[in-house]
């Protein structure tokens, strides 16, 4: 039979994951001739041969890929036989690169592992062992191309027989751009917080792991940033760590060597086990075994824990001499500012804090904190996604033109997205502080030059006050669109679920805090939503917060603001509330309300959670973000009595739309304090206003027609909340969509923020 040519674009994650070699093998293998070219985010193929070996070839292409390669589309025509003969790996040049696609950071494979304990291997003992299949990618890339010089390795010219492997299309390490050796790699050592080296190379690991034994707290350099680590057995080290680091209860991710340790004090629900193994390697939030065999300090009131498996070859030496071993590992930061990713900052800002640092010398080119899975009913919920994830790219359902969004304040990413693909960045944190704020700027630029994406229209939030907003405002000038938060929520949650442009859906979100388009603070509301636009339906009852903000930190007050007119100011004082000034602030808050001074509006659902939290005596002064609604959560879940509260629904005053009436359900939970239990109270708090919400949904969908009904916000990550709410919709014939591959927290805000921007001239 005669030869044919065929000409292929293969468009996806094809770079730096050993793809075209991948090809090369193939190719040879089928007896084809023809070349492999790079072009960014598409690899160019041509294939002569006998038409039999181009189908089996073709065929064979999907199935046989690399792990870490992700085909999104292959494009393949006919073209005139040219008559190669052989098959090349054409060099990459230099040029166009937009929508090149970077791997994200993968944990060591299993086949570099096991080199790494092989004492016959030139890799023994080797902590930065990679290959094409495994290894850091994203922290390591300053610029595209994604050549080694491009890259923090190029500090680490290759020796003779690294070099032999990394051109050798036949070897697993053929243009893996992070491949060394001990002979030309980076270096690992123990220092003491003064700087002074202790031991290199296996030693140094060995070392670092018998001071974790004994109850030493070191700071470990990663791939994307420094982690804190102690003992997680015992208590000691981790109280004493709390005590350095001033969270007295901020829970902590644990690392254990395998999912046969982890079993020693977490539930491993099928879900879970995928994600905590995956080579991802993401923190996976678990339920805490009811033989919780570590120290108890370590997620302390809280039903669960984050756990995760060592993913760096420094990681999994750290339990060659103590496999049964579990350390608390937690990113080296100040709460809310940047990880931090330099030796000597780590020196300087980790001193009184870690005993020892064991440190490396290979630069952090992007920081990037480890991603956070949580399964809420029966699917992955992002806390956050950073490590592992990032910057894959997320596909969207229409095309759009190239923007960005800054995202909002608190957990906030930034977005650049253009065409049908959309590029998140890593967590970055709360952007009012200064630190973190130049940290964002650096995320902008390094997420454009990455993906080669130039904004054109840039998203940002409504309230003007945030330095998101106004840095959007200063870059992007007449062609900024300010997008409401909720709606934001939305549009990314719309985007997630692959909906298509002219999509209308009931969205429920529910979160902290938003800026509103009436001059309140929202947070629990129901739209009906469209890409391009949406109307306020209904929402919580707006509530006196009093002091603004001091509610978050402080839930007690809003306790009094959302009671104040029901009870006396006598039943007020019996209840379990505390507050940071004592009696003084109880006093202070009640004549604030008395006067209507310095009271803020809002039908946040966050704080009303918070409040029951409060009220019921298990938090009453937050000490990290999120911490009275989990510890409510926790709470519930030792529920042994169904109490039902009141769910009254009644018109808004201000905006005049349906509103639950939140004061109800916490009036009905005050007046059995005493006969059930605060865990009875907590769950029929979470109960009530899930269905409450939900039943409301339910009934304005039905009114205008709508057929979706999605939830997003903060709130969502309440495995209760979010399984009742789903009950409810799903009783009225609907699926409630939740987000899938986005947080349903503050982290998709950016990605809303983008999509309406580059949607804005679309029709
Ligand atoms: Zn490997
Ligand atoms: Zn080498
Ligand atoms: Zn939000």
């Amino acid at each position: 039979m005669q030869n044919e040519a065929r000409l292929l674009h293969v468009t996806g994650t094809v770079q730096g994951v050993g793809f075209r070699p991948f090809i090369y093998q193939l190719a040879k293998a089928h007896g084809l001739f023809g070349y492999v070219k790079n072009l960014g985010n598409h690899v160019e193929i041509l294939i002569e041969g006998s038409p039999e070996s181009l189908e089996k070839f073709l065929k064979e292409l999907p199935e046989k890929k690399p792990p870490l390669a992700k085909v999104t589309e292959i494009r393949s025509k006919n073209v005139p036989f040219s008559g190669y003969s052989k098959f090349v790996i054409v060099p990459s040049e230099s040029g166009v690169f937009e929508n090149s696609i970077i791997p994200p950071d993968t944990a060591i494979c299993e086949d570099c592992k096991s080199e790494i304990f092989d004492p016959s291997s030139r890799y023994y003992h080797y902590p930065f062992t990679v290959c094409t299949n495994c290894g850091p990618r994203y922290t390591t890339v300053r610029k595209l191309p994604y050549d080694r010089e491009n890259t923090t390795m190029a500090d680490f010219p290759l020796c003779p027989e690294c070099q032999l492997e990394y051109t050798d299309p036949l070897n697993r390490r053929y243009h893996a751009q992070p491949v060394c050796c001990k002979k030309c790699g980076p270096e690992i050592w123990l220092s003491d917080p003064e700087g002074n080296v202790l031991a290199r190379g296996y030693e140094a690991i060995a070392e670092a792991s018998d001071f974790l034994q004994q109850g030493s707290i070191v700071s470990l350099k990663g791939f994307g940033g420094f982690h804190i680590a102690c003992n997680a057995r015992k208590e000691e080290p981790v109280k004493e760590l709390r005590r350095r680091l001033k969270r007295p209860e901020q829970p902590f991710a644990v690392m254990a060597k395998n999912t046969g340790v982890v079993e020693s004090f977490a539930e491993l629900e099928c879900s879970g086990r995928e994600y905590l193994t995956s080579r991802r390697r993401p923190v996976t939030v678990l339920p805490k075994s009811k033989e919780f065999n570590l120290a108890e300090s370590a997620s302390p009131g809280l039903h669960n824990i984050g756990v995760m498996l060592p993913y760096t070859g420094t990681q999994n030496l750290l339990f060659d001499r103590e496999s049964d071993a579990v350390y608390v590992l937690t990113s080296a930061n100040l709460p809310g500012r940047p990880m931090v990713v330099e030796n000597k900052e780590a020196l300087e800002k980790l001193k009184g804090i870690v005993d020892f640092h064991l440190l490396h010398n290979r630069v952090i080119a992007n920081r990037n904190d480890d991603t956070v899975i949580r399964i809420v009913n029966g699917k992955p919920a992002f806390i956050r996604r950073s490590r592992g994830f990032v910057p894959e790219p997320i596909d969207l359902p229409f095309d759009i033109e190239a923007s960005i969004g800054v995202g909002a304040e608190m957990n906030s990413t930034v977005t650049v997205a253009k065409g049908k693909l959309a590029y998140i960045s890593q967590y970055i944190g709360n952007t009012s502080h200064l630190e973190t704020f130049s940290y964002h700027l650096e995320v902008v630029q390094h997420m454009s030059r990455l993906t080669g994406i130039e904004p054109i229209h840039w998203g940002c939030d409504l309230h003007p006050a945030f330095n998101t907003t106004r840095f959007a405002i200063k870059m992007g000038k007449e062609n900024t669109l300010p997008v409401q938060h909720h709606h934001a929520h939305m549009l990314a949650l719309m985007a997630d679920n692959s909906l298509p442009q002219d999509s209308r859906m009931l969205g429920i979100a529910l979160d902290g805090v938003g800026y509103g388009t009436d001059g309140t603070v929202w947070g629990g509301e129901l739209f009906e939503s469209s890409y391009f636009g949406y109307e306020r339906l209904g929402h919580l009852l707006p509530q006196p917060m009093p002091g603004g903000d001091l509610v978050s930190k402080v839930p007690s007050r809003g306790v009094l603001g959302i009671l104040f007119e029901r009870l006396q100011r006598t039943e007020l004082e019996k209840l379990p509330l505390s507050f940071p000034q004592g009696t003084q602030e109880f006093s202070a808050v009640m004549k604030q309300l008395e006067r209507g001074v310095n009271i803020f509006q809002s039908s946040s659902t966050g704080r009303v959670l918070d409040s029951a939290a409060a009220m019921l005596g298990i938090c009453g002064i937050r000490t990290y973000e999120g911490e009275p609604a989990m510890k409510l959560e926790s709470a519930a879940k030792k529920s042994t009595h169904i109490v039902d509260l009141p769910i009254v629904f009644r018109e808004a005053g201000k905006s005049g739309l349906p509103a639950l009436d939140t004061t109800e359900l916490l009036l009905g939970a005050y007046e059995l304090l005493g006969k059930y239990s605060s865990a009875d109270l907590a769950f029929a708090v979470e109960e009530s206003l899930s269905k409450g919400i939900s039943e409301l949904a339910v009934s304005l969908a039905a009114k205008r027609g709508l057929e979706k009904i999605g939830l997003s916000g903060g709130v969502a990550y309440n495995e209760h909340i979010t399984s009742c709410m789903a009950g409810t919709v799903r009783e009225a014939g609907l699926e409630l969509l939740t987000h899938r591959q986005v947080p349903c927290g503050d982290g998709c805000i950016s990605f809303g923020q983008a999509l309406a921007a580059g949607m804005r001239t679309n029709p």
